[in-house]
C-alpha cells in the first residue's frame, strides 16, 4: 500500500470519529451479515474497502457515507460474510501435485486401485513411473495392507508407487522393489519399517522413511510441473474461500518457486511457509539470513521450520507412550529425539523462526514439549516464539495443559478426527481414545490456542469440511449420532475463529488479518449460506460465492455473476 493509501485510511478513521466522511470506498459490501471475528464488534450489515485495507465496518447507514461514484458496490442479499479462511496446515506442492496422479482418495478395495493402475499402464510408455495417492486400507472390507501382488497382475514392466493417503507409507509393485533392489535381506531403515510376510519376504508396503527406498528412484518432477502444480494448488484454494495457506514444509525448489510466482504477480493466494527441517543446509542458510517477512503486499512470509517427530496413526507410525492395542509390543516410530528436536529449536530461537513440528501419538507430543521446554528455558528473553505442534492427535492427559503452560499453539485438523473415528479406537484402545484423541475442547479449557487446517491434499482443502467437523464430531452422513466423543465439539465460533483469528496468531499475523476490522487486510469471503445458524448438514452444501483478497476478487462462483 502507497503513502497516499495510508493518509486516506488514516483520514477515514478520523472522519469516523469526527463524523466528516470524505474519502470514498473503492469496494462496498453491504446488505448480507458481516460476521468479523472480532469481540469488539461482532457483527454488522455492511464492510467497506479502500485499497487493499478494510477502511469500516458498520450499518448499512454508516457504510452508505462511504459510497461514492467510483464505488462498487457487492449487494450481499442477506449472505453471509467472513474473515479468509487461513489454512494452518497444508502441502501446497502436494496439493497441486495430487491434481497430476492417479487420485485414489474415497476407492473402495485393492481391486479398485488396481483397475486404476491398469487403466493408466494403457497410457504410460513401459518401464514409465506410475505414481498415486491417496489410497486407505481403513476404507476396505478386509482393512489389512495390500500387498504388490496385487499390482504385479495389473503393471508387470512399469513401477508403481502409490502413497498412502497419510503420507506416512508407500505400497509398489514388484517392479519397483526390483528396481530398488529390496529383498528379504534389506534391513529396515532407521525410522521406518519394510512390511514383510511370515516368511520375510517384503510385501510392497513400504512404512514412513523405509519409503525413500524406493521414492528415491523415481525422475524427479521437472521445474516446469510443479510450477503448474502450485498454480492448479493456488485456484483450488481461492475457490475453497482460503486467503492465506500455511505450507507445513517447503523444500528450497518449492521457496524459489513461491518467488517466481510472487515477482510474475500469480501469487493471488498469502503464504506462510515453514522451511522442511530435513534440509540441513537450507536451515543453515536461513539461520544466517534470518526470517523473510510479508514479502510483496504481505504475500509471502518464511519464518518458520516444519520439523517432523513421528509417523501417522494409520499406518502405525505415530509415536505412542503404550503399545498399540492391535499390534502388541509396537509403540510406533519417533523420528527425532528430544535432544534434536531441542537443538534446532534453540537454533531458530536464536536466529528468529518459529519451531513447527509434527506430533501424532502421545509419545512424539510429550517429546516435542519436553524438548520446546528445554529449549525455551535457555531463551528467556524470547517471549513470543508462537511454537507449534502440528496434528496433537493423541494426547497424555498430563500433557494437555502443558500447551497453554508453555505458549504452545496446537495446529490440528479436525477433520483427521471424523477421518479417523472408525479405527482410533481399535489402534490405541477405547480408553486411550476416550481421553486423549483430538481433545479440542480439553485444550481451549486448558487456554491453550487451536490452528485448524486440512493437511491437504490428506483431506478435502475444504475449509467448511473441517468446520463442520469442528462442531459436529460427525462423518457427512451425520454418523454417529450425536458425535464421536460429542464433549471434544468445539461451538460454531470457536471453530470460526480456530480457521481465521487464531490461525493468523499462529503466523504472527492478528494484527494484519483474521478479523474484519479497519485497517486490517481486505481478505474475506462471501458464503452462499449462514454457517453459524444452518443446521450442520447444510454446512456441508453451503458455496462460497465470493473470495477476496487484498480487496481484490480472486474468486467468484459462476452462477453468483450478474
Ligand atoms: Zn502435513
Amino acid at each position: 500500500m502507497t503513502n497516499r493509501r495510508w493518509g486516506i485510511l488514516l483520514i477515514l478513521a478520523l472522519a469516523s470519529v469526527t463524523g466528516h466522511a470524505q474519502e470514498k470506498a473503492d469496494l462496498v459490501l453491504r446488505g448480507g451479515k458481516i460476521v468479523t471475528v472480532n469481540p469488539r464488534q461482532p457483527q454488522a450489515e455492511a464492510i467497506a474497502i479502500l485499497g487493499s485495507r478494510i477502511a469500516r465496518v458498520g450499518s448499512a447507514r454508516e457504510i452508505e457515507a462511504l459510497i461514492g461514484p467510483g464505488t462498487r458496490v457487492i449487494e450481499l442479499n442477506g449472505r453471509l460474510v467472513v474473515p479468509g479462511f487461513i489454512e494452518s496446515h497444508g502441502h501446497l506442492l502436494g496439493l497441486g501435485q495430487s491434481r497430476l496422479i492417479l487420485d485414489l482418495r474415497g476407492t473402495k478395495s485393492a481391486e479398485e486401485v488396481a483397475e486404476q493402475v491398469a487403466r493408466k499402464v494403457r497410457e504410460v510408455r513401459p518401464g514409465e513411473w506410475i505414481i498415486g495417492r491417496g489410497w486407505d486400507q481403513n476404507n476396505w472390507p478386509t482393512r489389512e495392507f495390500p500387498t504388490h501382488e496385487e499390482l504385479d497382475r495389473v503393471a508387470p514392466h512399469n513401477p508403481v508407487y502409490l502413497t498412502r493417503v497419510d503420507g506416512h507409507a508407500a505400497w509398489v509393485n514388484r517392479r519397483a522393489l526390483e528396481l530398488a533392489g529390496i529383498t528379504r535381506e534389506t534391513a529396515d531403515p532407521p525410522g521406518g519399517r519394510v512390511i514383510r510376510d511370515a516368511q520375510g519376504r517384503p510385501t510392497g508396503v513400504l512404512i514412513d522413511r523405509a519409503m525413500n527406498l524406493v521414492a528415491r528412484h523415481i525422475p524427479p518432477r521437472r521445474r516446469e510441473e510443479n510450477k503448474q502444480a502450485l498454480l492448479l494448488a493456488i485456484e483450488e484454494c481461492l475457490r475453497a474461500g482460503i486467503t492465506s495457506f500455511h505450507d507445513a514444509g517447503a523444500s528450497r525448489e518449492a521457496i524459489e518457486l513461491y518467488k517466481e510466482l510472487l515477482r510474475e504477480g500469480k501469487l493471488p493466494l498469502r503464504l506462510y511457509v515453514m522451511i522442511s527441517g530435513r534440509d540441513e543446509a537450507l536451515l543453515r542458510e536461513y539461520w544466517q539470513r534470518g526470517p523473510e517477512i510479508g514479502l510483496g503486499d504481505s504475500q509471502l512470509t518464511i519464518r518458520a521450520i516444519k520439523l517432523v517427530a513421528d509417523g501417522a496413526l494409520g499406518s502405525r507410525g505415530a509415536a505412542l507412550l503404550e503399545p498399540y492395542a492391535d499390534e502388541p509390543g509396537h509403540t510406533g516410530l519417533l523420528l527425532l529425539s528430544e535432544e534434536e528436536i531441542s537443538r534446532i529449536a534453540r537454533q531458530a530461537l536464536a536466529a528468529g523462526f518459529q519451531v513447527n513440528t509434527h506430533a501424532i501419538g502421545d509419545r512424539a507430543n510429550r517429546v516435542v514439549l519436553n524438548a520446546y521446554e528445554r529449549a525455551l528455558r535457555e531463551f528467556p528473553n524470547v517471549r513470543d516464539h508462537r511454537f507449534r505442534i502440528e496434528h496433537a492427535q493423541i494426547l497424555d492427559e498430563a500433557d494437555i495443559p502443558r500447551f497453554a503452560r508453555l505458549g504452545v499453539i496446537a495446529s490440528m485438523q479436525a477433520i483427521h478426527a471424523t477421518s479417523d473415528m472408525s479405527w482410533v479406537p481399535a489402534r490405541i484402545g477405547e480408553a486411550r481414545a476416550r481421553e486423549g484423541a483430538y481433545v479440542w475442547r480439553k485444550l481451549l479449557d486448558s487456554g491453550a490456542r487451536i490452528a485448524n487446517g486440512s493437511d491437504a491434499p490428506v483431506e478435502p482443502v475444504n475449509p467448511l469440511f473441517g468446520f463442520y467437523a469442528a462442531i459436529t464430531r460427525q462423518d457427512e452422513r451425520g454418523n454417529p449420532p450425536g458425535g464421536w466423543y460429542p464433549d471434544q465439539r468445539m461451538t460454531r465460533e470457536e471453530a470460526l475463529r480456530s480457521f481465521t483469528l487464531d490461525a493468523a496468531y499462529a503466523a504472527f499475523e492478528e494484527q494484519l488479518k483474521g478479523s474484519l476490522e479497519p485497517g486490517k487486510l481486505a481478505d474475506l469471503v462471501v458464503l452462499s449460506r449462514d454457517i453459524m445458524t444452518i443446521p450442520p448438514s447444510e454446512i456441508l452444501r453451503t458455496e462460497v460465492d465470493i473470495t477476496l483478497v487484498g480487496g481484490r476478487i480472486v474468486y467468484e462462483r459462476s452462477s453468483t455473476r450478474p
